[in-house]
């Protein structure tokens, strides 16, 4: 027998419904706010996650499957959406349009990490960015249109953390000022953190390891440390979520695990799984689009981890849909009656009715049972009788009541109906 990989899940039938309705939810919130889908390729050239992501992460470093492919180029799996819709940005020339560009995606990822519940290395996320819009009122329209997203399905209990981490002029001193710190502990640090001190020192606070996030515990917060812009632009942002009725925590740990992030950082979190736990991330990143080649762009956006939001709409009780039952079984004696129910359930199904009929030769009686197993709401039984005088009994399976019908498709789709 032949397992899946490690680290993938199937999304089994008694899922789906709540993958669709998830992905409904982020269809029409996105519709409502004016954002658009867009789909990219699952892998993309390494370079542009090099880039793009930042090759001080974690991700970068870790946990990319980066292979070569016959042709000897290094292709990535995707392993966030950001990069490639900045890509796609850039190559279509979307800076042409009228701006702001307001994107959406619903795709798979691919990071090689150690499997744990709600961490595959295959997952799922829905994510939006939006490029070129240069106020601050679009901070406040990209966290607003994910608590949205939250509240059309029910989520609750939900917390909004938000920091700022300064823009290329007050990120410079502020790296100085966590350099001159880290250097103290510099021989406690986790081998990849000694690196990055030179590098990117901003990334030792996002270090998974215990010993470093002990340490960064207590240096200095960027939010502390902003340059008026900066603070202003904070400021605004607060003011539309206040007016908004929104509510926030300041949390100056946030920093994102990525390095393309400025200004606007939040982090939407849930206790439903006990700890709590991060469902939705997101931020600015004016410098990304530059980054990749393209004219200076503004950017701003977040993405939802599918298979954790899951885990907490089921501890929320609220993953009880199931796939809507069939609306009618057509059950047949005979070869005359088979074809006639073949050609019945074809023809409601062309007028929008779920239809089925026994497709393992069962007796009527065993049909019968078939049709109560799949949750039918009606069943009809026909013999060379009931097709001679063009009428059945059609029975209401939740009631048991049955009634004589013009045996017409179009008769009975009225009734079902
Ligand atoms: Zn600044
Ligand atoms: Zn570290």
């Amino acid at each position: 027998m032949i397992n899946k990989p490690r680290g993938t899940e199937d999304i089994l039938p008694s899922d789906s419904p709540i993958w669709r309705k998830i992905e409904q939810a982020a269809h029409e919130v996105c519709r409502l706010h004016g954002f658009k889908e867009i789909r990219t390729p699952v892998f993309e050239d390494t370079s542009l996650f090099q880039r793009g992501v930042g090759d001080t992460t974690d991700v970068v470093q870790k946990e990319m499957y980066t292979f070569e492919d016959k042709g000897g180029r290094s292709i990535t799996l995707r392993p966030e959406g950001t990069a490639s819709l900045a890509r796609s940005f850039i190559e279509n020339s979307f800076y042409a349009n009228p701006q702001p560009t307001k994107l959406y995606y619903l795709i798979s990822c691919y990071r090689y990490e150690k499997p744990q519940s709600g961490r595959l290395r295959e997952f799922h996320q829905f994510g939006i960015e939006c490029f070129g819009g240069t106020s601050d009122a679009t901070d406040a329209e990209v966290i607003t249109l994910a608590m949205s997203f939250f509240e059309r399905l029910g989520v609750k209990n939900l917390k909004l953390n938000l920091n700022s981490i300064g823009c290329p002029v007050c990120k410079k001193a502020y790296n100085e000022k966590l350099k001159a710190y880290f250097e103290d502990y510099k021989d406690q640090l986790c081998e990849t953190c000694k690196t990055r001190l030179e590098k990117n020192p901003m990334r030792i606070i996002d270090c998974k390891s215990e010993v470093c996030s002990k340490i960064a515990e207590k240096a200095p917060k960027m939010i502390d440390n902003l340059c008026d812009d900066c603070k202003e632009h904070f400021e605004k942002t607060t003011a539309y979520l206040d007016a908004l009725g929104i509510e926030y925590e300041i949390n100056p740990d946030i920093v994102r695990g990525l390095d393309y992030y400025t200004r606007t950082v939040f982090e939407i979190t849930s206790d439903a799984l006990g700890a709590q736990s991060t469902v939705c991330g997101g931020g600015r990143y004016n410098g990304l689009i530059e980054e990749l080649g393209g004219k200076p762009t503004e950017g701003i956006g977040f993405a939802v981890g599918l298979e954790r939001l899951i885990m907490i709409m089921k501890a929320q009780g609220l993953c009880n849909d199931n796939d809507s039952a069939t609306d009618i079984f057509v059950a047949s004696i005979g070869d005359k009656a088979d074809i006639f129910a073949q050609k019945l359930v074809y023809d409601l199904r062309k007028l929008h009715i779920a239809a089925e009929r026994d497709l393992c030769g069962r007796s009527v009686k065993a049909q019968m049972k078939f049709a109560n197993k799949l949750n039918s709401k009606y069943s009809i039984v026909l013999g060379d009788d009931e097709i001679d005088n063009n009428s059945a009994k059609l029975k209401n399976m939740d009631t048991g009541e049955s009634f004589d019908v013009e045996l017409t498709a179009e008769k009975l789709a009225e009734i079902i109906k």
